[in-house]
Protein backbone atom coordinates (compact mmCIF):
# COMPACT_ATOMS: atom_id res chain seq x y z
CA UNK A 1 0.00 0.00 0.00
CA UNK A 2 1.07 3.09 -0.84
CA UNK A 3 0.54 6.76 0.81
CA UNK A 4 -2.08 7.11 -2.18
CA UNK A 5 -3.90 4.37 -0.71
CA UNK A 6 -4.07 5.38 2.73
CA UNK A 7 -8.24 5.17 4.05
CA UNK A 8 -9.82 8.07 3.42
CA UNK A 9 -12.70 8.18 5.97
CA UNK A 10 -13.61 7.20 9.46
CA UNK A 11 -16.42 5.46 10.12
CA UNK A 12 -19.18 8.13 10.95
CA UNK A 13 -19.45 6.78 14.96
CA UNK A 14 -15.44 7.23 15.15
CA UNK A 15 -15.26 10.69 16.05
CA UNK A 16 -11.41 10.97 15.10
CA UNK A 17 -9.34 13.44 13.38
CA UNK A 18 -8.38 12.72 9.58
CA UNK A 19 -6.06 14.76 8.03
CA UNK A 20 -5.32 14.72 4.14
CA UNK A 21 -3.17 16.70 1.69
CA UNK A 22 -3.04 19.53 4.02
CA UNK A 23 -1.26 22.09 2.32
CA UNK A 24 -0.83 25.81 3.66
CA UNK A 25 1.40 28.35 1.92
CA UNK A 26 2.29 32.03 2.05
CA UNK A 27 2.84 35.05 -0.78
CA UNK A 28 5.75 36.55 0.18
CA UNK A 29 8.25 39.51 -1.49
CA UNK A 30 10.52 36.04 -2.87
CA UNK A 31 7.76 33.96 -3.75
CA UNK A 32 5.68 31.08 -2.45
CA UNK A 33 6.62 29.75 0.47
CA UNK A 34 5.19 26.66 1.10
CA UNK A 35 5.23 25.95 5.16
CA UNK A 36 2.80 22.61 4.68
CA UNK A 37 2.79 20.30 2.10
CA UNK A 38 0.61 17.12 1.39
CA UNK A 39 -0.12 16.34 5.14
CA UNK A 40 -1.78 12.99 5.81
CA UNK A 41 -1.79 11.85 9.46
CA UNK A 42 -4.87 10.36 11.85
CA UNK A 43 -5.70 10.85 15.31
CA UNK A 44 -7.92 8.05 16.66
CA UNK A 45 -10.13 8.91 20.18
CA UNK A 46 -7.77 8.96 23.27
CA UNK A 47 -4.46 9.11 21.38
CA UNK A 48 -1.87 11.34 21.78
CA UNK A 49 0.22 12.14 18.26
CA UNK A 50 3.45 14.59 18.33
CA UNK A 51 4.44 16.17 15.60
CA UNK A 52 8.26 16.55 15.60
CA UNK A 53 11.01 18.66 13.98
CA UNK A 54 13.25 21.56 13.69
CA UNK A 55 11.82 25.25 14.03
CA UNK A 56 10.35 26.03 10.62
CA UNK A 57 9.27 22.25 9.30
CA UNK A 58 5.67 23.00 9.60
CA UNK A 59 4.95 21.56 12.83
CA UNK A 60 2.88 24.64 14.38
CA UNK A 61 1.64 26.03 11.12
CA UNK A 62 -0.07 22.32 10.36
CA UNK A 63 -1.80 23.00 14.03
CA UNK A 64 -3.38 26.46 13.14
CA UNK A 65 -4.35 25.47 9.74
CA UNK A 66 -6.36 22.46 11.86
CA UNK A 67 -7.99 25.33 13.70
CA UNK A 68 -8.29 27.59 10.62
CA UNK A 69 -6.40 30.14 11.88
CA UNK A 70 -4.02 31.23 9.30
CA UNK A 71 -4.78 34.88 7.69
CA UNK A 72 -3.99 36.10 4.44
CA UNK A 73 -2.00 35.92 2.64
CA UNK A 74 -1.76 32.25 3.95
CA UNK A 75 -3.83 29.93 2.17
CA UNK A 76 -5.01 26.35 3.57
CA UNK A 77 -5.78 23.48 0.98
CA UNK A 78 -6.65 19.39 1.75
CA UNK A 79 -8.84 18.20 4.19
CA UNK A 80 -9.61 17.95 7.67
CA UNK A 81 -12.07 15.44 8.87
CA UNK A 82 -13.60 15.96 12.53
CA UNK A 83 -16.46 14.30 13.12
CA UNK A 84 -17.00 13.64 9.67
CA UNK A 85 -17.03 17.43 8.79
CA UNK A 86 -14.21 18.68 7.16
CA UNK A 87 -13.09 21.86 8.42
CA UNK A 88 -11.44 23.14 5.96
CA UNK A 89 -14.56 23.74 3.79
CA UNK A 90 -16.84 24.24 7.26
CA UNK A 91 -19.13 27.59 7.48
CA UNK A 92 -16.86 30.44 9.45
CA UNK A 93 -20.09 30.34 12.19
CA UNK A 94 -20.23 26.33 12.11
CA UNK A 95 -16.61 26.45 13.01
CA UNK A 96 -16.92 29.00 15.82
CA UNK A 97 -18.87 26.61 17.21
CA UNK A 98 -16.17 23.74 16.76
CA UNK A 99 -13.57 26.09 17.65
CA UNK A 100 -13.30 26.11 21.59
CA UNK A 101 -16.08 23.55 21.90
CA UNK A 102 -14.83 20.12 20.59
CA UNK A 103 -11.41 21.31 19.53
CA UNK A 104 -9.16 23.33 21.65
CA UNK A 105 -6.24 24.59 21.80
CA UNK A 106 -2.86 25.54 23.71
CA UNK A 107 -0.86 28.13 22.24
CA UNK A 108 3.30 27.95 23.22
CA UNK A 109 3.47 31.61 24.92
CA UNK A 110 0.48 32.11 27.59
CA UNK A 111 1.56 35.24 28.68
CA UNK A 112 1.24 36.49 25.06
CA UNK A 113 -2.23 34.28 24.79
CA UNK A 114 -3.73 35.41 27.86
CA UNK A 115 -5.71 38.92 27.26
CA UNK A 116 -3.33 40.61 30.16
CA UNK A 117 -6.64 43.17 31.10
CA UNK A 118 -8.96 40.29 31.88
CA UNK A 119 -8.94 38.28 35.13
CA UNK A 120 -8.18 34.35 34.54
CA UNK A 121 -11.56 33.68 35.38
CA UNK A 122 -13.51 35.83 33.13
CA UNK A 123 -11.35 34.32 30.38
CA UNK A 124 -12.33 30.67 30.89
CA UNK A 125 -15.90 32.11 31.72
CA UNK A 126 -16.01 33.79 27.74
CA UNK A 127 -15.40 30.45 26.42
CA UNK A 128 -18.25 29.16 28.53
CA UNK A 129 -20.47 31.89 27.39
CA UNK A 130 -19.65 31.29 23.57
CA UNK A 131 -20.25 27.17 23.86
CA UNK A 132 -22.86 26.75 26.97
CA UNK A 133 -26.15 27.32 28.13
CA UNK A 134 -24.82 28.18 31.60
CA UNK A 135 -26.02 30.96 34.04
CA UNK A 136 -23.88 33.07 35.69
CA UNK A 137 -23.30 31.60 38.57
CA UNK A 138 -22.66 27.69 37.13
CA UNK A 139 -20.18 29.66 35.12
CA UNK A 140 -18.46 30.92 38.13
CA UNK A 141 -18.40 27.05 39.61
CA UNK A 142 -17.08 25.58 35.92
CA UNK A 143 -14.64 27.88 36.58
CA UNK A 144 -13.51 26.97 39.72
CA UNK A 145 -13.49 23.67 39.27
CA UNK A 146 -11.28 23.59 35.96
CA UNK A 147 -8.98 25.41 38.46
CA UNK A 148 -8.96 22.97 40.63
CA UNK A 149 -8.27 20.40 37.52
CA UNK A 150 -5.55 21.82 36.39
CA UNK A 151 -3.76 22.50 39.69
CA UNK A 152 -3.87 25.98 40.87
CA UNK A 153 -4.06 26.60 44.52
CA UNK A 154 -6.52 28.63 46.07
CA UNK A 155 -8.84 28.81 43.09
CA UNK A 156 -11.28 31.34 44.80
CA UNK A 157 -8.80 34.11 45.17
CA UNK A 158 -6.91 33.19 42.06
CA UNK A 159 -9.89 33.31 39.40
CA UNK A 160 -10.26 37.66 39.89
CA UNK A 161 -6.71 37.86 39.48
CA UNK A 162 -4.85 38.98 36.26
CA UNK A 163 -2.26 36.77 34.61
CA UNK A 164 0.95 38.97 35.54
CA UNK A 165 0.13 38.00 39.34
CA UNK A 166 0.66 34.16 37.56
CA UNK A 167 4.28 32.59 37.48
CA UNK A 168 5.04 31.15 34.01
CA UNK A 169 3.82 27.28 34.94
CA UNK A 170 0.31 28.66 36.33
CA UNK A 171 -0.26 30.64 33.17
CA UNK A 172 -0.35 27.37 31.31
CA UNK A 173 -2.43 25.41 33.65
CA UNK A 174 -4.52 28.77 33.14
CA UNK A 175 -4.48 28.50 29.55
CA UNK A 176 -5.18 24.16 30.12
CA UNK A 177 -8.39 25.57 32.07
CA UNK A 178 -9.49 27.80 29.28
CA UNK A 179 -8.61 24.75 26.57
CA UNK A 180 -10.79 22.74 28.90
CA UNK A 181 -13.30 24.82 29.94
CA UNK A 182 -16.43 22.89 27.12
CA UNK A 183 -14.80 19.13 27.81
CA UNK A 184 -13.04 19.36 24.37
CA UNK A 185 -12.50 15.95 22.46
CA UNK A 186 -9.15 17.43 20.75
CA UNK A 187 -6.90 19.29 22.17
CA UNK A 188 -3.68 20.53 20.01
CA UNK A 189 -1.16 22.16 22.16
CA UNK A 190 1.95 23.93 20.73
CA UNK A 191 4.97 23.45 22.58
CA UNK A 192 3.02 23.68 26.01
CA UNK A 193 6.02 23.34 27.82
CA UNK A 194 8.77 24.92 25.91
CA UNK A 195 8.98 28.25 27.92
CA UNK A 196 8.82 26.05 31.78
CA UNK A 197 11.74 24.58 33.49
CA UNK A 198 11.58 21.25 33.89
CA UNK A 199 9.56 20.61 36.79
CA UNK A 200 6.61 22.55 35.84
CA UNK A 201 7.51 20.85 32.21
CA UNK A 202 6.62 17.40 34.09
CA UNK A 203 3.59 18.27 35.85
CA UNK A 204 2.18 19.92 33.34
CA UNK A 205 2.45 16.71 30.73
CA UNK A 206 1.01 14.29 33.52
CA UNK A 207 -1.92 16.66 34.13
CA UNK A 208 -2.49 16.27 30.10
CA UNK A 209 -2.10 12.43 30.08
CA UNK A 210 -4.38 12.79 33.61
CA UNK A 211 -6.78 14.61 31.64
CA UNK A 212 -6.66 12.50 28.53
CA UNK A 213 -7.18 9.72 30.22
CA UNK A 214 -10.55 10.86 32.30
CA UNK A 215 -11.94 12.72 29.50
CA UNK A 216 -11.07 10.09 26.70
CA UNK A 217 -9.60 13.06 24.91
CA UNK A 218 -7.13 12.85 21.86
CA UNK A 219 -3.90 15.45 21.81
CA UNK A 220 -1.76 16.54 19.00
CA UNK A 221 1.73 17.28 20.78
CA UNK A 222 3.85 19.94 18.82
CA UNK A 223 6.98 19.66 20.45
CA UNK A 224 11.10 20.05 19.22
CA UNK A 225 11.98 17.77 22.26
CA UNK A 226 12.02 13.75 21.72
CA UNK A 227 12.05 13.23 25.27
CA UNK A 228 8.49 15.10 25.57
CA UNK A 229 7.71 12.80 23.12
CA UNK A 230 9.03 9.49 24.33
CA UNK A 231 6.99 10.34 27.68
CA UNK A 232 4.04 11.03 26.36
CA UNK A 233 2.97 10.06 23.06
CA UNK A 234 1.59 6.84 21.15
CA UNK A 235 2.55 7.70 18.26
CA UNK A 236 4.66 10.20 16.18
CA UNK A 237 4.94 12.07 12.96
CA UNK A 238 8.37 13.79 12.30
CA UNK A 239 8.26 16.98 9.62
CA UNK A 240 11.06 18.25 7.38
CA UNK A 241 10.47 21.23 5.89
CA UNK A 242 6.50 21.15 5.45
CA UNK A 243 6.50 17.73 5.19
CA UNK A 244 5.80 14.53 7.11
CA UNK A 245 9.08 12.51 6.70
CA UNK A 246 8.42 9.45 8.94
CA UNK A 247 4.73 8.58 11.15
CA UNK A 248 4.65 5.19 13.46
CA UNK A 249 4.38 4.26 16.70
CA UNK A 250 6.93 6.24 19.55
CA UNK A 251 8.27 2.50 20.30
CA UNK A 252 8.76 1.87 16.53
CA UNK A 253 10.44 5.35 15.59
CA UNK A 254 12.96 5.55 18.27
CA UNK A 255 13.64 2.22 17.95
CA UNK A 256 15.12 1.91 14.18
CA UNK A 257 14.39 5.04 12.17
CA UNK A 258 13.55 4.60 8.56
CA UNK A 259 14.02 8.22 7.89
CA UNK A 260 17.95 9.26 8.08
CA UNK A 261 16.48 13.15 9.50
CA UNK A 262 14.78 11.28 12.37
CA UNK A 263 18.14 9.01 12.86
CA UNK A 264 19.79 12.74 13.37
CA UNK A 265 17.04 14.30 15.28
CA UNK A 266 17.55 11.13 17.52
CA UNK A 267 21.19 11.08 17.74
CA UNK A 268 21.26 15.07 18.99
CA UNK A 269 19.41 13.80 21.68
CA UNK A 270 21.63 13.12 25.70
CA UNK A 271 20.82 10.07 27.00
CA UNK A 272 20.81 8.98 30.59
CA UNK A 273 22.38 6.36 31.66
CA UNK A 274 25.35 6.09 29.05
CA UNK A 275 29.16 6.77 29.02
CA UNK A 276 29.34 10.51 27.90
CA UNK A 277 30.27 10.82 24.19
CA UNK A 278 29.60 14.16 21.97
CA UNK A 279 26.11 14.50 21.10
CA UNK A 280 25.50 13.78 17.00
CA UNK A 281 24.19 17.04 15.60
CA UNK A 282 22.70 16.89 11.86
CA UNK A 283 25.16 18.65 9.25
CA UNK A 284 23.57 21.97 7.40
CA UNK A 285 20.71 24.30 7.88
CA UNK A 286 16.92 23.32 6.63
CA UNK A 287 16.41 25.00 3.77
CA UNK A 288 14.50 28.14 2.38
CA UNK A 289 10.71 27.20 1.64
CA UNK A 290 10.46 29.68 -1.13
CA UNK A 291 13.12 28.02 -2.78
CA UNK A 292 13.27 24.22 -2.05
CA UNK A 293 15.77 21.92 -3.38
CA UNK A 294 14.81 19.28 -6.21
CA UNK A 295 14.04 15.68 -5.16
CA UNK A 296 14.32 15.28 -1.72
CA UNK A 297 14.40 18.39 0.46
CA UNK A 298 16.52 16.48 2.92
CA UNK A 299 19.29 15.42 0.23
CA UNK A 300 22.03 19.13 0.67
CA UNK A 301 22.03 17.50 4.52
CA UNK A 302 22.16 13.62 3.78
CA UNK A 303 24.90 11.49 4.07
CA UNK A 304 22.69 8.59 2.64
CA UNK A 305 21.58 10.43 -0.50
CA UNK A 306 22.36 8.89 -3.80
CA UNK A 307 21.77 10.36 -7.74
CA UNK A 308 18.13 9.72 -7.28
CA UNK A 309 17.38 11.69 -3.99
CA UNK A 310 18.06 15.00 -6.11
CA UNK A 311 15.69 14.49 -8.84
CA UNK A 312 12.74 12.22 -7.35
CA UNK A 313 10.77 13.59 -4.26
CA UNK A 314 10.15 10.07 -2.15
CA UNK A 315 6.77 9.68 -1.57
CA UNK A 316 5.94 8.89 2.23
CA UNK A 317 5.12 5.45 1.78
CA UNK A 318 4.07 2.07 4.36
CA UNK A 319 7.81 0.43 5.77
CA UNK A 320 5.82 -1.77 8.36
CA UNK A 321 3.40 -2.51 9.84
CA UNK A 322 1.30 -0.52 12.50
CA UNK A 323 0.77 2.28 9.68
CA UNK A 324 4.87 2.71 9.82
CA UNK A 325 5.76 5.23 6.95
CA UNK A 326 8.63 7.00 5.93
CA UNK A 327 9.71 9.61 2.52
CA UNK A 328 12.95 7.83 1.47
CA UNK A 329 14.00 6.26 -1.46
CA UNK A 330 16.80 4.10 0.80
CA UNK A 331 14.48 4.00 3.97
CA UNK A 332 16.11 -0.20 3.88
CA UNK A 333 19.57 0.99 3.78
CA UNK A 334 18.83 3.70 6.87
CA UNK A 335 17.13 1.73 9.01
CA UNK A 336 20.13 -1.35 8.65
CA UNK A 337 22.38 1.23 8.96
CA UNK A 338 24.66 0.72 12.64
CA UNK A 339 22.30 2.08 15.74
CA UNK A 340 22.73 5.30 16.78
CA UNK A 341 24.65 5.76 20.09
FE1 LIG B 1 18.44 11.06 2.24
FE2 LIG B 1 17.74 10.29 -0.21
FE3 LIG B 1 16.38 9.42 1.87
FE4 LIG B 1 16.19 11.96 1.13
S1 LIG B 1 15.53 10.18 -0.03
S2 LIG B 1 16.40 11.22 3.19
S3 LIG B 1 18.29 12.36 0.47
S4 LIG B 1 18.51 9.00 1.41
Amino acid sequence: MTASTVPTSLPQTAPGLLVRGLTTTFDTSRGVAIAAADVDFDVAPGEVVGLVGESGSGKSVTLRSIMRLIREPGKVTGRVEWGGRDLVAMPAEELRRVRGGEIAMIFQEPMTALNPVLPIGAQIEENLVAHTDLNRRQRRERALELMNIVGIPAPERRLDEYPHQFSGGMRQRAMIAIALACSPKLLLADEPTTALDVTIQDQILKLLLDLRDRMAMSVVLVTHDLGVVAATCDRMAVMYAGRIVETGTVADVFACPNHPYTRGLLGSVPRSGQSRTMLQSIDGTPPNLTDLPDGCAFHPRCSFATEICLKQRPPLDLVGTDGRRAACHHHERVAAAEPIL
